[in-house]
């Protein structure tokens, strides 16, 4: 409680500030958080053996704490799902000596107290009836301090029910739990794939095939980009393209674990859920099926999910990807595209590049030097311990270098400009959190999450002889939408017509008449 809690005791304080006042109240509180954690400990770390679940209790502790403390994160069913699928080069970003500091201090230490001095057990009845006495002191303690504030506790437990999820280790324990049986769920129901757009029509022949690049990008927030009005100059490159920016689209969900697959699912953002997504046929399984040939290009973590049916290339390796300094870049996804293109003859093609983009803590690390332009920059992973500007900078020249990154697969589409209906869509999958109302980073519960998390950008850019014209589109660039317009957008893209998508209401597809910009359809 003394040390793993900070956040979950700020929490309280800005809902009740420190008045004399308040102090009966915020002192009920604490005793009361502290009695439940006491309660819970009591209850799981049963006899001699009970001590190594609490040393390890106290090292998890002080290892989310470290977390939340430092960037504002939560510790639920999603972010724990992050940190199981953080691979060894993620880690490295989020490893510290503060952390390690921190984790012997508050966490290795006391674990090992805890398990030196661990009290003997003389039997099993005498430690059973020792438990209950301590239990029900315990529950005795926390009705007296709950009961004198009983309707202060209804209105707590009724506004603020997100305070809960600030308590440690009770709610990533909690989440930990939650998210193991939503995993063993997953593992029974992946066996089958239901389809989905079963009943796709192709609107109209046309002469040219399809070729289609979609940029999956990686925390790019729409704010960031000059496109978007953003006061420093992060896109000298894409501003000299014919191009359209979206500029009020929202995510799906606020981590990338959620929001690819839900970008590329036709649930849609309010009935999207994790195993029904993997489920079922995504737009790209449908694009398949439909005799397009889909190519996914990996230089992120992987494709969560999406591609396991398509064909799939890892490029944060240099075995893929001739462009590694340190890290593998994301421009390096274009290398060898040309001889696809070239065996691929005849057919229709989308390409989908997802891009390692500005990936935090460590944005300094996301770009080669020469797109170091906004100084001074952040030169750790230690947000806190760098000015909001360095925190910028270093964020803004990682946008800068996606800058670069579009523009280089424009000028790659545009080669085959002549001989194939092209166009190039940027989604980002989420926002990030740069320090406002002191939280960095993403992945906080849709439900409470800043605007910075979910308002991300969406570019479009369209050959001479795709199948509308940015000039139909522009006039939709500022209406709302979201990813939720993605599986329709897609199939789309391809002259492919569902039912789902005809039905669709309120999005850019009901703005955007499917029949009336197929403008081969007589
Ligand atoms: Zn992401």
């Amino acid at each position: 409680m003394l040390t793993a809690n900070v956040s979950l005791f700020q929490h309280i304080v800005e809902i009740y500030p420190l008045t004399i006042k308040n102090m009966p109240f915020l002192a009920s509180l604490t005793l009361s958080f502290s009695l439940l954690t006491a309660i819970f400990f009591m209850v799981v770390s049963f006899g001699r053996r009970g001590r190594w679940l609490i040393a390890l209790l106290l090292i998890l502790s002080a290892q989310t704490a470290y977390y939340m403390d430092q960037f504002g994160v939560l510790m639920d069913v999603v972010m724990i799902g992050n940190i199981l699928h953080t691979d060894a080069l993620e880690v490295k970003g989020l490893f510290s000596s503060s952390m390690a500091f921190r984790l012997v201090l508050f966490g290795i230490f006391p674990a090992w107290l805890v398990v030196k001095y661990w009290p003997q057990v003389s039997s099993l009845s005498s430690e059973v009836k020792t438990r209950l006495k301590c239990l029900l002191l315990l529950v005795v303690a926390l009705v007296a301090v709950v009961l004198p504030f009983t309707a202060g506790y209804f209105s707590f437990i009724r506004e603020h029910k997100i305070t809960r999820f600030y308590a440690n280790p009770t709610y990533p324990v909690y989440s930990i739990i939650k998210y193991g049986t939503l995993e063993l769920s997953s593992d029974k129901q992946l066996a089958v794939v239901n389809k989905t757009a079963e009943d796709v029509t192709h609107i109209g022949p046309t002469s040219r095939k399809e070729l289609v690049i979609m940029v999956v990008g990686e925390t790019a927030r729409a704010d960031r980009f000059s496109l978007n009005g953003y006061h420093k100059d992060t896109n000298p490159r894409l501003a000299k393209e014919d191009i359209v920016s979206f500029s009020n689209v929202a995510s799906c969900g606020t981590s990338t674990g959620v929001s690819v697959p839900c970008m590329f699912s036709s649930l849609g953002r309010k009935d999207y859920e994790k195993n029904k997504a993997l489920n079922q046929e995504n737009a790209l399984d449908v694009l398949a099926k439909n005799g397009i040939e889909v190519l996914w290009r990996d230089n992120n973590s992987n494709s969560k999910g999406v591609a396991t049916r398509i064909e799939y290339q890892d490029f944060k390796t240099p075995t893929f990807n001739p462009v590694c300094e340190g890290e593998c870049r994301d421009v390096g996804m274009l290398h060898g595209l040309d001889e696809y293109i070239a065996s691929k003859k005849g057919k229709d093609i989308m390409i989908v590049l997802h891009q390692m983009g500005n990936h935090g803590p460590e944005y300094y690390r996301r770009y080669p030097k020469e797109f170091a332009q906004f100084q001074p920059m952040c030169m750790t992973g230690e947000l806190r311990d760098c000015t909001q500007e360095e925190v910028d900078n270093s964020y803004d020249n990682a946008i800068l270098y996606t800058d670069y990154f579009l523009s280089e697969v424009i000028q790659f589409l545009k080669k085959y400009d002549t001989d194939y209906e092209t166009a190039m869509l940027y989604v980002s999958d989420h926002g990030e959190s740069l320090g406002e109302h002191g939280v960095y980073l993403h992945a906080a519960p849709y439900m409470m999450a800043p605007k910075e998390q979910t308002h991300v950008t969406a570019i479009l850019w369209l050959g001479q002889h795709f199948d509308y014209t940015l000039d139909q589109v522009q006039p939709y660039k500022d209406s709302p939408l979201s990813h939720d317009d993605l599986f329709c957008s897609i199939l789309i893209a391809y002259e492919l017509d569902a039912g789902m998508c005809t039905a669709k209401k309120g999005m850019l597809m009901d703005n955007l008449d499917i029949k009336q910009l197929s403008l081969n359809v007589p």
